[in-house]
Order: structure tokens, then C-alpha cells, then sequence
């Protein structure tokens, strides 16, 4: 009985029967005291922590929604933004591509070609891309704006060369126009006479033409036949009243035997203007225009000039 008095007794005295007695070990009564300490720690744990969690919930749950609806408006707005980006790329799309296909059309008139059979197919139809017709997909939106980009890289190209081709036209057509095509008056029928050796009509000595005489009713007006400056224009002996225009790279044209001039040194003349009047002024016995075409201070036939145009043309 000595072992067990470390222990404790407890002990039960009902009211009526036999007192009973439970003798409870020192191992256990330390167990019972560590599973309580324990209980009783993770309880307070457990509680706190359930209290914090508590506090988040009704934090975060309010919070997030709040949050959550200003991150969606933001991501709206975001959209919205760049629908209206591509909307204008669009629209400026749409613009150059009528302007190509202007600047074409002009181009092919200007140089007389055929019109362009292949189409600059743009929908004419209002093509608003519209926020309501689309799903609000992100990635389908900036793919969206990536394909309306390249295109919008691609037709400002096409642009850029076809002003660069347009301007070259425009060049081509000028330096066209100063070149001396046709006759001042009437055309090769009416030419007597030609280029070359001939006896002289006055003198009648074998003498060299260095023009063609074309026969004008005195009086009618005669054209430059070719866009130029007008370098003389006055009396020259034999070929009376006359006129001369540079041209360009050496070129130019005389028109002698005028009863009148009208166009002064330094002024700019056009092909087809009215630069003198038809007579016979110098050595000339009736009203005619003798026509000179010079390349490089030598006198070409103007007859072969023209001729070598045609043939060049043609091709
Ligand atoms: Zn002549």
C-alpha cells in the first residue's frame, strides 16, 4: 500500500450503500493536465483564428465586389479605347483606299492607259465596328487592332509609291509636253517645200532648206507646237518676222515669214498657243510659215522629227 501513496484517492460517499474509492495514478492525472492544457490552448487558437478569418470575409467579401466592378469599368474603358483606335485606323483605311484607287484612275488618264480592271474592294457600306456586334474578347480585340495595323502599314505604302509614280508622271507629261510635236499650222500634206537641197524659190540657186514651208492663208494663227520659252522674236532678215522657242535639252523651233508676232522674249508658251500671225515678210514671194526644228544649234527635218515621235508612240 506503500507504492500507492503517491497517487490520489478519491472517494465517493453516496448517501446510502457503500463508500467507493478510486485511486487515480500520478501518469494520469500529468495527461489529464497536459490534454487539458492543450485543449485549452488550441481552443483560444482556434477561436482567434476563426474570429481573424471572420474579419477578412466581411473585409475582403465587401471590398472585392467593389474592387471587382472598378476592375471591370476600368477593362471596359481599355476596350472601349481601343475599339475607337481601330475604328479610326479603319476609317483611315477606307479613306486611302479611295484615294488609291483616285490617284490610280488619275495616273492611268494622264498617261492614257486602260482603267484598272482589279478592284480596291472596300465594303462602301458603313463598316463601324460596333462594341455592341462584338464579343468583349480581349485577345480577339487586339488581334483585331494588329490586323487593322499592318494593313493600315501596307496601304500607306502602296500610297507613298504611287505619289512618288504620280510625281514621275507628272514629270514625264511635262518633259512630253516641251518636246515640238506636229506643225504650226495644218499638217505634213500641206508641206512644200520639204527639208533638204532644193533650187531657191527667189534666187534660183541650189540652195539648202534647213526647214519646211507650210502654206498659210496670210493673217491665220500660228501654234507653238510644243510647251517652251520664247528666246526671239523680232526681224531677221530673210526670215522676216520670226520666232524662236527653247524647248528643252537643246531643242528648239523657228517660225519665219510672220506678218505678226505675239509673244515677246521670256514668255512662256504652250503648245497650241496662237504665237504669230501667217505672212510673207522677209525673202518670201506668198503667205507661208517656214518651220525649223533645231537640235543642238543643228537644223533638223522637222518632217522625220515628227515621224520618229509617231513610230515612238506607237510602241
Ligand atoms: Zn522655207
Amino acid at each position: 500500500m506503500q507504492t500507492k501513496s503517491k497517487g490520489i484517492s478519491i472517494v465517493f460517499i453516496p448517501s446510502r450503500g457503500r463508500t467507493k474509492i478510486l485511486r487515480v495514478s500520478p501518469l494520469f492525472i500529468y495527461l489529464l493536465c497536459v490534454s487539458l492544457f492543450t485543449l485549452l490552448f488550441f481552443s483560444f487558437q482556434f477561436f482567434s483564428r476563426l474570429h481573424q478569418v471572420k474579419l477578412n470575409y466581411i473585409a475582403v467579401s465587401s471590398f472585392s465586389e467593389e474592387e471587382k466592378q472598378q476592375l471591370l469599368s476600368e477593362e471596359l474603358s481599355v476596350m472601349q479605347d481601343t475599339l475607337t483606335e481601330i475604328n479610326t485606323i479603319h476609317q483611315s483605311n477606307k479613306d486611302m483606299t479611295s484615294g488609291i484607287a483616285n490617284m490610280d484612275q488619275e495616273t492611268r488618264k494622264k498617261l492614257s492607259l486602260r482603267e484598272n480592271k482589279y478592284q480596291y474592294a472596300v465594303n462602301t457600306k458603313n463598316q463601324r465596328l460596333s462594341s455592341v456586334n462584338l464579343t468583349l474578347n480581349p485577345t480577339a480585340i487586339y488581334e483585331l487592332k494588329d490586323a487593322v495595323s499592318i494593313q493600315n502599314q501596307s496601304l500607306k505604302g502602296i500610297t507613298r509609291n504611287l505619289e512618288i509614280y504620280s510625281l514621275a508622271v507628272n514629270d514625264f507629261i511635262a518633259e512630253q509636253k516641251k518636246m515640238p510635236i506636229g506643225y504650226p499650222y495644218g499638217n505634213a500634206y500641206n508641206i512644200s517645200p520639204g527639208f533638204g537641197w532644193r533650187r531657191h524659190p527667189v534666187f534660183g540657186t541650189p540652195d539648202f532648206h534647213t526647214g519646211v514651208d507650210i502654206s498659210v492663208p496670210y493673217g491665220h494663227g500660228l501654234k507653238a507646237t510644243g510647251d517652251g520659252r520664247v528666246v526671239e522674236a523680232g526681224w531677221n532678215g530673210g526670215y522676216g518676222y520670226m520666232i524662236r522657242i527653247y524647248h528643252r535639252n537643246g531643242i528648239e523651233s523657228l517660225y519665219a515669214h510672220c506678218s505678226e508676232l505675239l509673244v515677246n522674249v521670256g514668255d512662256t508658251v504652250r503648245r497650241g498657243d496662237i504665237i504669230a500671225k501667217a505672212g510673207h515678210s522677209g525673202t518670201a514671194t506668198e503667205s507661208h510659215v517656214h518651220y525649223e526644228i533645231i537640235y543642238n544649234n543643228v537644223k533638223v527635218d522637222p518632217e522625220e522629227v515628227n515621224r520618229a515621235i509617231e513610230k515612238a508612240r506607237a510602241r
